[in-house]
């Protein structure tokens, strides 16, 4: 039977075929990065954004003093996993200032939004309900044989599904695009819509968008029937080796050349 596929596994079959095999057929475990922490960490604050209930306070100081209260928690809460990480103290704490400062920009780009909102008749309650998305909403499709979780769904003003990234450069590289075309794929089968835009919220810039098209829905469909054709053995030499410089921080990279120089 076909294994359950995810943006992430079809990707990592994509980027390299014993990767895959390492990772979901022997199921080696990988090293956490602090780019992964960081990440969960980052996910988790924007996923607990919108419960917001302070009145008192002027919205602007309250919404960003929230995002930063939020990010200390769950830093905290996280701490174990930071201090289990290669990285030093020092390190550590740059990259906490690091996301304090993505938070920061994200929460100025929201508040740009809801002002817009506000300033076109809208109470901020009512501006803030049309901003609040639904949150890591997991989509399964039984028949496809995929799952994936979408960090945002906004479905006032026609349906957007964003994904949040903390990488350095804003760029819809043809692997988010994949990811992306894989959500709408999902969304399409269980709505029967199509939806408007998908795009990524780069966290240290802004905003990507793009349309959704057939193009984008066949070629998700696509590589799910390759993956899913491609990994149905469970012989490693099914999985060929794809050397890239990316096998200089690949977690298997001892498995396949044997004690990194
Ligand atoms: S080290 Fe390179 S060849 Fe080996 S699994 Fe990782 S990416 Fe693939």
């Amino acid at each position: 039977m076909a294994r359950m596929q995810s943006p992430s596994s079809i990707n990592t079959f994509k980027q390299c075929p014993r990767k895959y095999y390492y990772r979901y057929i022997a199921r080696l475990p990988s090293k956490p990065s602090i780019h992964l922490v960081r990440g969960t960490i980052a996910h988790s604050v924007l996923e607990d954004f919108f419960d917001y209930s302070d009145r008192q306070s002027d919205f602007r100081t309250g919404l960003l003093r929230h995002a930063l209260q939020l990010l200390e928690k769950h830093w905290a809460e996280n701490e174990k996993e930071l201090l289990a990480l290669d990285e030093t103290p020092q390190e550590i704490a740059a990259y906490k200032e690091e996301t304090q400062l993505m938070i920061i920009r994200w929460t100025q780009h929201f508040l740009e939004r809801l002002e817009l909102r506000m300033r076109a008749g809208l109470s901020f309650q009512e501006a803030f309900k049309t901003l609040t998305p639904k949150r890591e909403e997991e989509y399964r499709d039984e028949e496809l044989n995929v799952r994936g979780y979408i960090d945002a769904i906004q479905e006032h003003d026609g349906v957007v599904l964003l994904d949040y990234k903390t990488s350095k450069k804003p760029e819809i590289t043809a692997e988010y695009r994949l990811q992306l075309g894989i959500y709408a794929l999902l969304y399409l089968r269980r709505h029967n819509k199509v939806p408007d835009r998908v795009g990524i919220h780069f966290l240290r810039h802004d905003e990507l968008l793009m349309e959704v098209n057939d193009e984008l829905l066949l070629d998700a469909q696509f590589e799910i029937e390759q993956v899913h054709m491609m990994t149905r053995s469970v012989d490693i030499s099914d999985y060929p080796k794809q050397e890239s410089p990316l096998c200089n921080w690949c977690d298997y990279y001892e498995e396949c050349f044997g004690k990194r120089p």
